[in-house]
């Protein structure tokens, strides 16, 4: 059994197909856990939330999908964010809103607990530091989590050396297959699906193998002027469209 881990798909069709389509290709795909953020910044939320309805994936709520609802406010959000999280709630459906209301802020699936930010705070918190991930690993009952939020692929061990504990965070690197294993509480970060952020414009997302127990980083080009022409057409912030490119 193979399950797709993805995260902050934001509105992007084409890099969220090109993802779906890569791990297909590789291989039966029998699950999608999504981390939230499915919709803002982009300019297909509709096709992205129905995709993810067809596929019967697993979502958690991410602070865009509710500022997009209006069941945050967006006065917390850069102005660039607000606009694009405002024009993407005006696209979607009673339906797709109603949806994107449903979705659970935690979740566990398996070993792994799901939240978009972080356990102690799924909205808005963002996992980026080794003490950030230590004050979190108490408040999950599951060996395992998964995040998502701050768009860059990580990795936060907490592991028993000499009777302490230490946590340690890096970059997860692509096509390295990571083994869970017991007694090795993990917090993992797949990355941006739509809007990357650690300098790689490329999708990222993770596979989980469960029967080989393993965890691994892909990296897949995807379309992006296409992205880019539909938003420069909706009329979204230029800097959001620039940035694609960059992956950042
Ligand atoms: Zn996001």
């Amino acid at each position: 059994m193979r399950v797709l881990l993805l995260s902050d798909i934001h509105s992007n069709y084409q890099a969220l197909t090109a993802v779906v389509r890569d791990a297909r290709d590789r291989g039966p795909v029998d699950a999608i856990w999504n981390l939230g953020d499915t919709v803002g910044y982009g300019p297909d939320p509709g096709q992205c939330v129905r995709f993810l309805q067809d596929e019967g994936a697993v979502s958690v709520a991410g602070n865009h999908d509710l500022g997009a609802i209006g069941r945050i406010s967006l006065s917390d959000f850069n102005p660039y964010a607000a606009a694009a999280c405002r024009w993407n709630g005006s696209q979607i459906t009673h339906e797709e809103a109603a949806f994107l209301g449903s979705l659970p802020l935690r979740v566990e699936e398996g070993p792994f607990t799901l939240a978009h930010g972080s356990p102690r705070d799924p909205v808005w918190e963002y996992l980026f530091s080794e003490d950030t991930a230590r004050q979190n690993f108490p408040l999950f009952n599951t060996p395992f989590c998964l995040v998502g939020h701050t768009h860059v692929p990580l990795a936060f061990t907490l592991e028993d050396r000499d009777g302490r504990q230490q946590c340690r965070g890096a970059l997860l690197a692509p096509e390295v297959p990571l083994k869970l294993e017991q007694g090795i509480r993990l917090i993992y970060n797949p990355g941006g699906v739509g809007q990357p952020r650690d300098g790689d414009p490329r999708a990222a997302y993770l596979i989980y193998d469960v029967s080989a127990g393993t965890v691994e980083l892909k990296r897949v080009p995807y379309d992006i002027a296409v992205t880019q022409e539909k938003m420069a057409r909706a009329g979204l912030p230029r800097f959001l469209i620039e940035r694609l490119a960059i992956g950042y």
